[in-house]
């Protein structure tokens, strides 16, 4: 080696060395950035359509976490990623290799968006890895695969967040206000009713991937938000049933339609539908003093339309991905616990657990504590 090289080569490694051992992080471009103000490296994990099309768009908008690298099982698709997004190679994973994102201080946070029944054990290896991590909802396909997620990140101390966007969106703030601050008292009626037309074999419909039918992929928002308009509260106990399926041949595993109502200990209640064989998406609730409802794109990414008793509510719409994961990088670098943490999944999971028992048994079924 060149001795004047040789002297570059020494004075990069100690810059490099003395950076690690103070904490200070060097990232791609080489900017190396300290303490609260650095910017986090995400690693996408699974890259489909949500990823696509939502995801890595929104990480063009943060501005206290980047797109640092991907985790894909298709190693075209790291190529492709990496151009879109001009990704250092390096930063390209495959599901084999991901343990090596442990010697990788580009990312700080994976982010997975498979499907659901396999977010427990990449949830599980990223956490391994040392990494924060954010899983998808359904966090799990069970409440045990839950409890697995909540217990490797806390023995490996990083922190889990659910991919629950709605908490950053205004419309969803000022419902969880209106629960809080009860303007309108609490909020005894609900109804929500969410659904898309799915007519394809995927592993939407597929029990093993998904844990159910619509009810894991779009139910869960009812589910969630009707918690939400208690005030955080969950319901105490579900009753169900399944509509008979129009199309038998493709919803062999899983439920079309699902009818159910929760319960809640003040005596509210919410009567929700959700299906793959018809398109909806709305949310109604009422207290004796007022209602709000959600009349169009009541848990979608963009267009909500919601109006109260008072009038029509006009929020600007934000990019509610970026909000989320803006907001994660901010708790861990803050030290902030994260407001949809994974006991928020398990939560969910567990309800829906009850949702399906009731469907099952045609008896109401009490919601674990
Ligand atoms: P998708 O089918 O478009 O993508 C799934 C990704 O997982 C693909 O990259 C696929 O290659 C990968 N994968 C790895 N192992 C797989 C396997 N065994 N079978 C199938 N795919 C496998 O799905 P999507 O719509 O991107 O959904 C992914 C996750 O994101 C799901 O958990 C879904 O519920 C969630 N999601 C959330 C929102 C939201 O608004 N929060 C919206 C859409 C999807």
């Amino acid at each position: 080696m060149h001795n004047r090289s040789r002297r570059d080569f020494l004075r990069d490694l100690l810059i490099g060395s003395a950076a690690l051992a103070s904490g200070i992080h060097l990232r791609g471009d080489d900017k190396p950035e300290k303490g609260k103000d650095r910017k986090l490296g995400v690693a996408l994990l699974g890259l489909g359509k949500y990823s696509s099309g939502q995801l890595g768009p929104a990480l063009r908008e943060t501005t206290k976490c980047y797109l640092s690298g991907v985790i894909t099982g298709h190693p075209e698709k790291g190529e492709q990623w990496a151009a879109t997004y001009n990704l250092n190679k390096k930063n390209i994973y495959s599901y084999d290799n991901m343990e090596q994102i442990a010697h990788n201080p580009d990312i700080d946070i994976v982010y997975v968006v498979t499907p659901p029944a396999l977010h427990p054990e990449f949830v599980i290896r990223a956490a391994k890895a040392g990494k924060h991590v954010i899983s998808e909802k359904p966090m799990a396909t069970s409440v045990e695969d839950c409890d697995r997620m909540i217990a490797a990140c806390k023995k490996a101390k990083v922190k889990l967040a659910i991919g629950y966007r709605l908490h950053y969106d205004l419309y969803h703030k000022e419902m969880m206000r209106l629960a809080k601050e009860q303007d309108f008292g609490p909020f005894l009626k609900m109804t929500g009713d969410r659904g898309f037309i799915f007519g394809q074999r995927a592993w939407r419909i597929d029990k093993k991937l998904a844990g159910g039918g619509p009810m894991m992929d779009l139910g869960i928002y009812i589910v969630h938000g009707a918690c939400m308009a208690a005030n955080g509260v969950a319901p105490v106990s579900v009753t169900a049933h399944e509509e008979p399926k129009t199309k038998p041949e493709l919803f062999n595993e899983v439920e079309e339609t699902l009818r159910w109502t929760m319960d809640f200990p003040n005596g509210a209640k919410c009567d929700a539908v959700t299906s793959f064989a018809h398109s909806s998406d709305q949310f109604r609730i009422e207290g004796a003093k007022g209602w709000m409802e959600f009349k169009q794109h009541a848990f979608t990414y963009r267009g909500i339309v919601a109006e109260t008793s008072r009038g029509p509510l006009n929020f600007p719409a934000i990019n509610q991905q970026a909000a989320h994961m803006d907001d994660f990088a901010d708790c861990i670098l803050t030290g902030r616990e994260t407001p949809v943490g994974g006991e928020l999944g398990r939560r969910d999971i567990q309800i829906i657990t009850a949702i399906y028992e009731a469907a099952r048994t045609g008896k109401p079924v009490k919601v674990k504590a």
